[in-house]
């Protein structure tokens, strides 16, 4: 994919924008070797289904087994590094009036590669919390227990992630609707648009008039609802519209 494929119509909606919101899934750091979900889980924990591993009842059946998952994803994590995409969403924030970037990512990757404001409706597998509580907790360095136990009261503890079933931070969501529904261009980065409420996000944008852009190798639901779709990685084409506003 080159610029040249980037439509006039879509640079000048672009370069005109006042206001853009970006929702990134897990696409996004697929080219930094963080599996998505739905594509073959690898390895050690291939014969493991998500939606079996990350759930509070899942937790409470086989405390150990969810502890060991998510260490070894944050063991992946902390070994891959940001990607042109992360880096292109860091110069959209610099580069436009107001960007607001709303993420279901739990790897802290926008935010390594210097995104500033980020919007994390899905939390963060390098935090943890207080299974009983629900107040975030450090785990003690010493500990070595699979989970440890909570300093304050000695239930579990738990990464702080939103887990299938669970309501997802209220302060976030509200976020992200707000900033969806006033933003001029709505970008869908790397989502299968599958997994609610982020999927509505991008209907939001459309009823407050935006121009919904998807970037994203595959199509999705909102796929025939978008005005433009770029069909192609996410470290391929970001870098593309950061240069377009760069440009202007
Ligand atoms: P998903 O797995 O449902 O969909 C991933 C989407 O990314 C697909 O549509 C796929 O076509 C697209 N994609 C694949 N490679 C891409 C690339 N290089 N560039 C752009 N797009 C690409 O993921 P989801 O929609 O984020 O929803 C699943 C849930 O899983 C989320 O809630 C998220 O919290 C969680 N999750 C997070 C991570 C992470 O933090 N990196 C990883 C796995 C799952």
């Amino acid at each position: 994919m080159s610029e040249n494929t980037l439509s006039p119509e879509l640079i000048d909606r672009l370069r005109n924008a006042q206001s853009v919101a970006a929702l990134t899934g897990s696409g996004i750091s697929a080219e930094s070797g963080v599996p998505t979900f739905r594509d073959a889980q690898t390895g050690l924990w291939s014969q493991f289904r998500p939606e079996d591993l990350a759930t509070p009842d899942a937790f409470l059946r086989n405390p150990q087994l969810v502890w060991d998952w998510y260490a070894w994803r944050r063991e992946l994590v902390g070994k891959a590094a940001p990607n042109a995409g992360h880096q292109a969403l860091v110069e959209l924030e610099e580069l436009l009036p107001k960007f607001t970037l709303i993420t279901q990512n739990v790897d802290g990757l926008h935010q390594r590669a210097g995104s500033r404001q980020v919007i994390e409706l899905h939390g963060s597998i390098l935090r943890t919390k207080c299974f009983d509580e629900n107040v975030p907790v450090d785990v003690p360095p010493e500990s070595d227990a699979r989970p440890p136990r909570c300093p304050r009261c000695g239930a579990y503890v738990r990464p702080d992630v939103v887990w299938f079933g669970e309501m997802l931070p209220r302060e976030a969501l509200d976020a992200a609707f707000i900033a969806s529904r006033a933003c001029d261009v709505f970008l869908s980065i790397g989502t299968s648009t599958l997994v609610e409420p982020a999927a509505s996000l991008p209907f939001g944008a459309r009823g407050g008039g935006a121009a919904v852009i998807e970037i994203n190798p595959n199509p999705t639901p909102l796929s025939e609802h978008a005005d433009f779709v770029l069909r192609g990685s996410a470290a391929e084409v970001l870098p593309l519209l950061a240069r377009v506003l760069r440009e202007a």
